[in-house]
């Protein structure tokens, strides 16, 4: 029988308690450990987790670039949330969308979805995450299903979106199956928080009220096909020491059960909505704590991609990057049909966001700090998912497809988005880094390859 998804909130106090305060032998001991990039115990990341020294902290962000680096190279892949429906029958404190609000709630028409992908694609974007909110009438398993095949089916004349993440309310098997077969990348989902009494007295009515049903979820992706989940916490909900240690847990029980954990994992902070009061969450975190956050995931699974959305400031965006960040949006909106051109947007948001610049000015910033903007999408693609991706990137043999593919897709932006600038700034990285590319098959056939982008083909990976 399957083991049962228990998170056990007693055994975290108990690794709270015990690391409080850590000598600072102890501290070195798991540093080392990190450093050379062995695997951390729950005790050794509480300890992390317990520390505050501006030095030791120092440390810490400094052994997550290495890794980040050593795992991922300087690739940062790009998305952007596409918003379909704002109606919810849920009542979550801290939502813009929840019930009690009273908004202008709507639904995209399927012609309304392909006019916001068609916008997208002229920004240049190939990966999409679709979300909504939860309401079994007006925004039910089909409509997103046709949401999905809407947004394949669109094109423009630089080509389509070739990946589509789906960020919704945890549902049943049979719809999760259904949503395989439309062809999604990642399912994403996040707990919120992990503490139960927290989650009970967020989640008001409706059924993501359920601990046990939402904790459950990937459980059911899994069971339907779904290899590649994406989890992540409201960070400010609750005391973020608890929930990374919960994040953890939720990911050992997957891959002890389902032979793969998370896919990736989001940290979203909690921002500003309607209908609730910032002032009203004791949790909230402070920037040096958020840096932390990300640093240690970084450190405790270091395979696991970390997206970061825009809920964050440009300058927060470009330090966490640094310490293990793997995926960015950019450009985003977050209300339904915020994409729209030349209107009043109609909708409201569910959030405020921090970075409102357009993706080719976040790809200028990323290119000037020595990152690779990236739009690959061919893993998924090429069946590279669940425990084949992370066999591939735990082999390391990641590098010599991932670089690649993403200085591909960096070169297709360039010439069908980019300013003469930005040209001249990607032809010179592409090269360098081509030129770092030890193994001669790969680099002989990326240049071929290069060629034919500039020649007009499109869409070419490994
Ligand atoms: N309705 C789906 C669900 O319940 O999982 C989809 C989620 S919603 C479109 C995406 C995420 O936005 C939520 O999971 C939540 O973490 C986040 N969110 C909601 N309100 C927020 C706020 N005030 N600030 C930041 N993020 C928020």
């Amino acid at each position: 029988m399957e083991e049962q998804l228990i998170i056990d909130h007693e055994y975290i106090y108990s690794l709270l308690e015990e690391t409080q305060n850590p000598a600072k032998e102890e501290v070195e001991r798991v540093l080392a450990k990190a450093s050379r990039f062995e695997h951390l115990s729950h005790r050794d990341i509480a300890t992390l987790l317990q520390v505050d020294d501006e030095d030791v902290m120092k440390q810490v962000f400094k052994i997550a670039g290495q890794i980040k680096r050593r795992i991922y190279g300087n690739r940062i892949v790009i998305f952007a949330p596409l918003y379909l429906s704002s109606y919810c029958v849920n009542n979550c404190v801290y939502c813009g969308y929840k019930k009690d609000n009273e908004i202008a709630r709507r639904r995209l028409s399927m012609e309304e979805i392909q006019e916001e992908v068609m916008n997208l694609e002229e920004m240049g974007h190939k990966r999409l995450a679709l979300e909504a909110g939860e309401d079994p009438k007006n925004c039910d398993i089909d409509y997103i299903v046709d949401a999905i095949k809407a947004v394949y089916d669109t094109y423009n004349e630089n080509g389509n979106i070739r990946r589509v993440n789906i960020n919704i309310a945890a549902t049943t098997v049979e719809d999760y199956r259904k949503l395989k077969d439309a062809g999604i990348g990642t399912y994403i989902l996040f707990q919120e928080t992990y503490h139960r009494p927290t989650y009970e007295a967020m989640h008001l009515s409706g059924p993501k009220k359920s601990y046990d049903y939402h904790i459950t979820a990937f459980n059911r992706a899994m069971e339907a096909g779904i290899d590649d989940v994406g989890a992540g916490v409201l960070f400010g909900l609750y005391d973020y020491k608890f929930e990374v240690l919960a994040l953890m847990l939720h990911n050992e029980y997957l891959e002890r059960n389902y032979n793969v954990g998370f896919h990736t994992i989001s940290v979203p902070r909690i921002k500003a909505a309607k209908g609730m009061n910032l002032d009203e969450f004791p949790y909230l975190l402070r920037d040096e704590e958020f840096k932390k956050i990300v640093a240690i995931i970084r450190l405790a699974v270091p395979f696991t991609g970390i997206i970061l959305s825009t809920r964050e400031s440009q300058a927060m965006r470009q330090e966490v990057i640094e310490y293990g960040v793997s995926q960015i949006s950019a450009g985003s909106c977050t209300g339904v049909g915020g994409y729209k051109k030349g209107e009043e947007r109609r909708d409201e948001s569910q959030f405020q966001v921090a970075d409102n610049r357009r993706p080719l000015d976040v790809l200028k910033g990323l290119l000037k700090d020595g990152h690779i903007p990236s739009y690959c999408t061919a893993c998924y693609r090429m069946g590279r998912t669940g425990d084949r991706f992370m066999s591939l990137a735990k082999s390391g043999e990641i590098q010599n497809v991932c670089h690649p593919n993403a200085l591909m897709t960096l070169m297709e932006y360039a010439l069908d988005y980019g300013d003469e600038e930005f040209k001249e700034a990607v032809g010179d990285m592409v090269y360098q880094e081509v030129d770092r590319i030890g193994n001669d098959k790969i680099r002989l056939q990326l240049l071929f390859n290069l060629e034919k982008i500039k020649e007009g083909s499109r869409d070419l990976y490994f």
